[in-house]
């Protein structure tokens, strides 16, 4: 079992496959950010990935997440997927949608039972603007095509004050049709995406939003949960709000973060990182490894801020962009 030193047990573990993304959302992947991209040595190899995932397997991790840059660009991802479909753990990704039509058959081989989809608007022209790239059509398709083939879908939307807030009474409807979750994040900051708390749209704000059009009643919450669930009576699916800003969730937090460089991140916002890949290769022992940066997490948000976000100085922030962690 992985602990930390605030008792918190640790059993998933966030992959990212590459920092390579195909979308240019701002938030995420910002166009003046200068691309590290990791290139064929410094990224971790399909069996270096496969090498890692059978240490920390080994330490009691049983939900492995995908995830990049859009994970569903890297090459060898169908390999990667069936690597790691080998072990007794719960695979899931989180994806821009785009490619998804790709690799149903694998999803399905590889016992995939749920994928979340990141689509921020659902005004074709709003999309195009905040992701950079007119892929809307294929990605209300993929969802579809997901459903359709039984995987469950979650769908992520970054909620921005005034690019997109006002969409959110638009998913809430989607839900009354479609078996789907949609999700709404608030806004985090990151290495270069101008984040301001202006352009936060809090919890807060959103379930008054909500409220003005519908009646929701709340799900009850779950160990290790990272969003607050409601439903609507009546309607098929049902929505959550990711408040990361406002109202974190750090104690029930369960999870690490490889990087596609293999570095070791025990929290979304730490500053710290672990060399996981440079001691694999040098033939080390990544367990003390693994376990020391867990036990230096910091309670919450990475010590980096706290949840008055009003009062977050972004600048003072040391973080890579989201992009380069793996979200
Ligand atoms: N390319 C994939 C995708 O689009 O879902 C996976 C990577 S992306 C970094 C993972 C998730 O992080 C997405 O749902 C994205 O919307 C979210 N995300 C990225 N930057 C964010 C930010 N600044 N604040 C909140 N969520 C963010």
């Amino acid at each position: 079992m992985l602990t930390d030193s605030h008792n918190r047990i640790h059993n998933y573990l966030r992959i990212s496959l590459t920092d390579k993304c195909n979308l240019r959302c701002s938030y995420c992947n910002p166009v003046d950010l200068p691309k590290g991209y990791c290139s064929g040595k410094t990224k971790m190899s399909a069996e270096e990935i496969n090498s890692i995932i059978r240490v920390f397997v080994g330490e009691g991790v049983n939900k492995i997440r995908l995830t990049g840059g859009e994970p569903l660009l890297r090459k060898d991802a169908k390999e990667i997927i069936r690597l790691i479909s080998k072990y007794p753990v719960e695979i899931s990704l989180t994806t821009n949608g785009v490619f998804v039509h790709e690799y149903i058959d694998v999803f399905k081989e590889a016992g995939i039972k749920s994928v979340n989809v990141s689509l921020d608007s659902l005004d074709e022209k709003t999309n195009l603007f905040i992701s950079g790239r007119n892929e809307f059509h294929r990605v209300k398709n993929n969802i579809e095509l997901l459903l359709k083939n039984e995987i469950r879908v979650k769908v992520n939307m970054v909620v921005i004050k005034n690019v997109n807030h006002h969409e959110i009474p638009d998913f809430v409807e989607w839900t009354k049709n479609e078996p789907i979750q949609v999700r709404f994040i608030e806004f985090m900051p990151f290495s270069g995406n101008l984040w301001s708390k202006e352009k936060v749209f809090s919890r807060h704000e959103m379930l008054e939003l909500i409220s003005s059009s519908y009646n929701f009643l709340k799900l009850s919450d779950e160990k290790h949960q990272t969003s607050a669930k409601y439903f609507i009576p009546e309607f098929r699916g049902s929505f959550a709000i990711i408040s990361t800003m406002s109202e974190p969730f750090c104690s029930e937090c369960n999870r690490m973060r490889l990087t596609t460089d293999g570095k070791m991140k025990n929290c979304l916002f730490s500053k710290n990182e672990a060399d996981i890949l440079g001691a694999f290769r040098r033939g080390e022992d990544i367990v003390p490894i693994i376990r020391l940066c867990l036990a230096s997490k910091e309670e919450f948000l990475g010590g980096q801020f706290t949840h008055i976000y009003e009062s977050t100085d972004a600048s003072q922030i040391n973080n890579r962009s989201m992009i380069n962690i793996g979200g």
